[in-house]
């Protein structure tokens, strides 16, 4: 048995080149706020998170959401949510059983409303510092916690972690989504608490859905520090650090793995 991952993008967001790769040029860059169709045989269409969503626009134009917009500019159109894509490749929303998040940030999680069946399934730890932020204290941490469906926690299903093999070294704890082995998750925290990245088992052999571990392929693979400014909107700096080197270490001991990073063009797709 094995999944098929389907990258694709909800609307993508402005920032300097220079900050998100340290040595690259002060130009604005437009990055695509990617997720995931992961067909899986037996759970039908499972999301790894849902990129903007028309929720995020709007509260842009309120405060306190007018400071995300400020900091972080987004480009998004009318078609461009995850809803509206599956949709055209022909899976209705209500057909979405199960989304699995991997933090939650709002370029990460804008359409969760617009899966109203779906379970989420995330690492506590993402959601516990974040449940009682609010206004100007949650935006600062890239939470907008109105993006989340009244009965969001209702609806979690904790990942469950337990230690992980010698296969997935440097990583010491993993969650099997469904425990069939075909999705499992590992902790990549610091970018933001309690992040995850998820092991796709495709026919071709292992997908790594890197999140934010890294603003780029290359940078997944290579130690391309962030520049200095980028380090102070991480939760946990020197976590953060850690996560990225232990993400290269598996990459380089897995080197047949394809990673796709949140907001790059995915490896192995034009
Ligand atoms: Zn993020």
């Amino acid at each position: 048995m094995s999944v098929r991952v389907i990258p694709l993008r909800a609307g993508s967001c402005l920032n300097l080149a220079a900050i998100t790769e340290r040595g690259s040029p002060w130009r604005v860059q437009a990055y695509p706020a990617g997720f995931t169709l992961i067909l899986h045989p037996t759970r039908g269409p499972v999301l790894f998170d849902t990129g903007y969503g028309a929720g995020v626009v709007a509260a842009m134009r309120r405060w306190p959401g007018v400071i995300y917009g400020l900091i972080t500019p987004v480009q998004f159109g009318a078609h461009d949510s995850a809803r509206e894509q599956l949709r055209v490749l022909g899976f209705p929303p209500e057909e979405v059983r199960h989304v699995i998040v991997s933090h939650l940030h709002a370029d990460h999680v804008g359409g969760l409303r617009d899966f109203p069946q779906a379970t989420f399934h995330l690492d506590r730890r993402a959601w516990e510092p974040l449940r009682a932020l609010r206004g100007v204290r949650a935006v600062r941490r890239a939470f907008m916690p109105e993006l989340l469906p009244d009965d969001f926690e209702d609806r979690c299903t904790w990942l469950d972690f337990a230690a992980a093999g010698d296969d997935l070294h440097p990583f010491t704890q993993v969650a099997d989504v469904f425990g069939d082995g075909l999705l499992r998750a590992v902790p990549v925290p610091g970018h933001a608490p309690g992040m995850i990245a998820l092991l796709a088992q495709e026919d071709a052999g292992l997908t790594v859905l890197a999140a934010d571990a890294a603003w780029s392929a290359r940078a997944a693979r290579h130690d391309r520090p962030v520049h200095p400014l980028a380090r102070v909107a991480f939760a946990d700096p020197a976590q953060e650090r850690r996560s990225g080197a232990a993400l290269r270490a598996f990459l380089h001991a897995n080197p047949a793995a394809r990673v796709h990073v949140s907001h790059d063009t995915p490896e192995g797709w034009p």
